[in-house]
């Protein structure tokens, strides 16, 4: 195999040792071992080398080398002494002014690529000169390439015994097997040291380690830590699942015994190690009576000597306590924070609740006296706006836990914002004889592109705490103002809500922004509040890229200041959405697709009070075959429940908008399902609005305007723009 791959070799030359004339007077230990015995000293270069050509000896040792080049150092003129044929197909020239030339130019040309440039580094004058000064010859292996396969070659430089020591010989000769043996040698031995390595570091973290043969079963134990010896397994055997399989009854724990038999089985190893390379299973073991948990690691290497399973046990007891300690204290924590949830929720539900039953009766026990019906429908109705806006806030909150907030954007008029937040909170703080006062003439750009619902909810939030938590008599403030623009080219403003009331305490600043956490003196006070407000709020100025920063003293009152940078509108005007009032939908017909009978009958009274007739159905398919009966036109407008049986809405809405006489007919969701999700589930279902219940009739007057008289180019929150 050698011989077709590597070079064919100068052997069945002449090689009888008969005849030479010994060349040297003397002859040093070191010159014998290399080719320089073959020449004779002290002669005249190219007639020597024809002498001493003709001695048999030399022929007998030149047999070992492929090539033997006779070089004169004092001018570098060279000889080629003796080559094999195959050497002299590389058509090499066999003599020369410089040999080191010579080498590099053509040897450049026939070494092996990944040697070239050591060759070259290497085999220079000066290297050569001091390895012969220092050692009497110069060596160096690379790989030339032969019938192109790449060859190990050594090259040997000696320098001849002679009084002037000019001359010096090369021999190249092939050492291919040599080398291939040798690196095999080196890996073998490279991986032994690896393997055994990587065993010790092992064994500091597996308390026992075995080696096992996975074909026959037969193992041996590695290494085992004193307690696992105490546990009598054997050392070494024929049949390690069967031992290990064997011991199970004795030595793993019960509620682990069936798991463990079913996996650790020789084929279900071996075909999971053939699979993945490795595989882990945990159990408990029994140490002196009590169950501790082992990881037992198997991995299948495969080397020279065969395919082995390594099979490790770490003992991870104390790891996994720690776990379990740690998931059981997240547990509590986690049903901690639901029962508190629950019980403020329940407080907080209950208390709008009670006012709601209770002044219901006391209505209803006084139909005959008009004030007192009046004077408690008036406290329904605030008591099941601060139950909606809870809920609404509860919403919010877990939307922001879960990630889902998402903020719209389009215009918004600050001005119309600022005077919205100042109708609804100077009747908050003349029903608790406060002095307000709102400032905004520092502002110039009151046009911007933003969430305009969601900067009145900031504002109002922290305006009606402002109210909340200011004893009567005293003053609140807010003050818009308008900060230089950046150099992105957005608008910045800033908003001051300033108020003399109870202030805030130290220890409970920092948590002001939590949800859930209240001071322990509002909450004593009987003020009314989840702890959420500031939780969203904080989170939508964070969402706006803007920032909140709060500063209080208790008894003086608090501060709390939010920074926007807004994106202006430009100059187009902001659309203008037309008023709808009931006279205007007067005599439109309406499919109301409702299951529940209360519900339906809110919706019918209010949209009769708008001049609407209205037509029921009961479920979505109901609504369905109604629209398919009735024909183009009949209706002017749908709406739409969710959450019905036989069909629901969104399946509904569908099934409509395939129909002729459904393909541009308005239809509205009117779903207690309020989620952004929700509103995007209706929309992609072809609705073209979606409000939520309980729902304002003023807003539902509004989109009604917008769908069925199709009047002013605006779209609200929650439509199809
Ligand atoms: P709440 O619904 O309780 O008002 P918030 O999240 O809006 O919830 O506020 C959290 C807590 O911060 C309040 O319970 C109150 O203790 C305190 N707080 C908020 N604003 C003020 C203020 N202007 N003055 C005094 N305390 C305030």
């Amino acid at each position: 195999m050698e011989v077709t791959r590597g070079p064919v070799l100068p052997g069945g030359r002449a090689s009888s040792a008969g005849g030479m004339r010994a060349p040297c007077r003397r002859r040093s230990a070191r010159a014998a071992a290399g080719p320089a015995i073959f020449l004779k000293n002290g002669c005249a270069m190219k007639d020597e080398v024809l002498k001493i050509s003709q001695t048999s000896v030399a022929q007998a040792l030149a047999a070992d080398y492929f090539c033997i080049y006779y070089v004169d150092v004092s001018n570098n003129k060279f000889i080629e002494y003796s080559s094999s044929p195959e050497y002299r197909a590389f058509g090499l020239p066999t003599g020369g002014d410089d040999f080191i030339e010579f080498s590099r130019k053509h040897f450049d040309a026939l070494i092996f690529p990944e040697d070239q440039e050591r060759f070259l580094e290497t085999f220079t004058k000066d290297n050569i000169i001091a390895a012969l000064d220092a050692h009497g010859f110069f060596t160096m292996t690379f790989r030339l390439m032969f019938g192109g396969v790449p060859t190990h070659v050594h090259l040997k430089v000696t320098r001849m015994i002679e009084q002037e020591k000019r001359h010096v010989v090369v021999g190249i000769s092939n050492v291919d097997d040599q080398m291939k043996s040798r690196e095999a040698f080196v890996k073998a031995h490279h991986a032994r040291v690896t393997y055994s390595r990587i065993a010790q570091a092992m064994a500091g973290d597996y308390f026992c380690i075995y080696i096992v043969d996975p074909d026959t079963g037969a193992f041996a134990e590695y290494s085992a830590t004193e307690q696992y010896s105490q546990l009598g397994i054997s050392k070494a055997g024929e049949d390690f699942f069967g031992l290990i399989r064997g011991s199970a009854e004795r030595l793993v724990f019960e509620g682990d015994r069936g798991r463990f038999l079913a996996v650790f089985s020789r084929e279900r190893v071996l075909s999971l190690l053939e699979r993945d390379g490795s595989f882990t299973t945990k159990f408990r073991l029994m140490f002196g009576g009590d169950p501790v948990y082992v990881s037992m690691k198997a991995t299948l290497m495969d080397d020279e000597d065969g395919r082995h399973m390594i099979i490790g046990l770490n003992n991870i007891d104390a790891q996994i306590r720690r776990e379990q300690e740690y998931q059981r204290k997240m547990a509590d924590a986690r049903t901690a924070a639901k029962n508190d949830f629950l019980a403020n929720m329940s407080h907080d539900i209950r208390t709008p609740m009670n006012a709601i039953v209770g002044y219901t009766n006391i209505a209803n026990s006084h139909l005959d006296d008009p004030a007192v019906v009046r004077d408690s429908l008036a406290k329904i109705g605030s008591s099941s706006h601060f139950l909606l806006s809870l809920i609404n806030d509860i919403l919010d909150i877990s939307k922001i836990e879960s990630g889902k907030m998402q903020l719209s954007s389009g215009p918004c008029d600050l001005a119309e914002v600022l005077r919205r937040i100042e109708d609804i909170t100077a009747l908050q703080a003349q029903s608790k004889s406060l002095e307000i006062t709102y400032m905004h003439s520092g502002i110039s750009h009151f046009k911007v592109i933003a969430d305009e619902l969601r900067i009145e909810q900031v504002l109002i939030n922290i305006l009606s705490n402002a109210i909340k938590y200011t004893p009567e008599g005293r003053s609140v403030g807010l003050v818009a103002e308008e900060l230089p623009a950046q150099a992105s080219g957005r608008n910045r403003y800033r908003f001051i809500v300033r108020d003399t009331g109870i202030g805030i305490s130290e220890d409970y600043l920092p948590h002001i922004f939590e949800s859930f956490t209240r001071e322990q003196n509002t909450r004593l006070n009987r003020v009314q509040g989840t702890g959420l407000g500031l939780a969203i709020t904080a989170k939508v100025v964070e969402l706006m890229g803007g920032t909140i920063a709060v500063r209080s003293k208790v008894g003086e009152g608090s501060e709390f200041t939010v920074e926007l940078e807004l994106e202006p509108l430009g100059e187009a005007p902001l659309p203008s959405c037309e008023e709808t009032t009931a006279a205007d939908l007067a005599g439109h017909r309406v499919l109301l697709v409702e299951d529940n009978e209360i519900n339906a009958e809110i919706a019918t009274i209010i949209l009769q009070q708008y001049g609407l007739a209205v037509d029921r159905a009961r479920n979505g398919q109901e609504g369905v075959d109604k629209v398919r009966e009735s024909g183009t036109g009949h209706y002017s407008v749908v709406l739409m429940d969710i959450q019905m049986p036989v069909m629901n809405g969104l399946e509904a809405a569908k099934a409509i908008r395939s129909l002729d006489g459904g393909r541009s007919l308005p239809i509205i969701a009117l779903s207690a399902n309020a989620y952004d999700d929700d509103v995007r589930d209706c929309l992609d279902a072809g609705m073209d609005a979606h409000l939520a219940k309980p729902f304002d009739p003023e807003d539902l007057a509004a989109v009604l305007g917008r769908l069925v008289l199709a009047r002013g180019t605006c779209a609200g929150p929650q439509e199809k723009p």
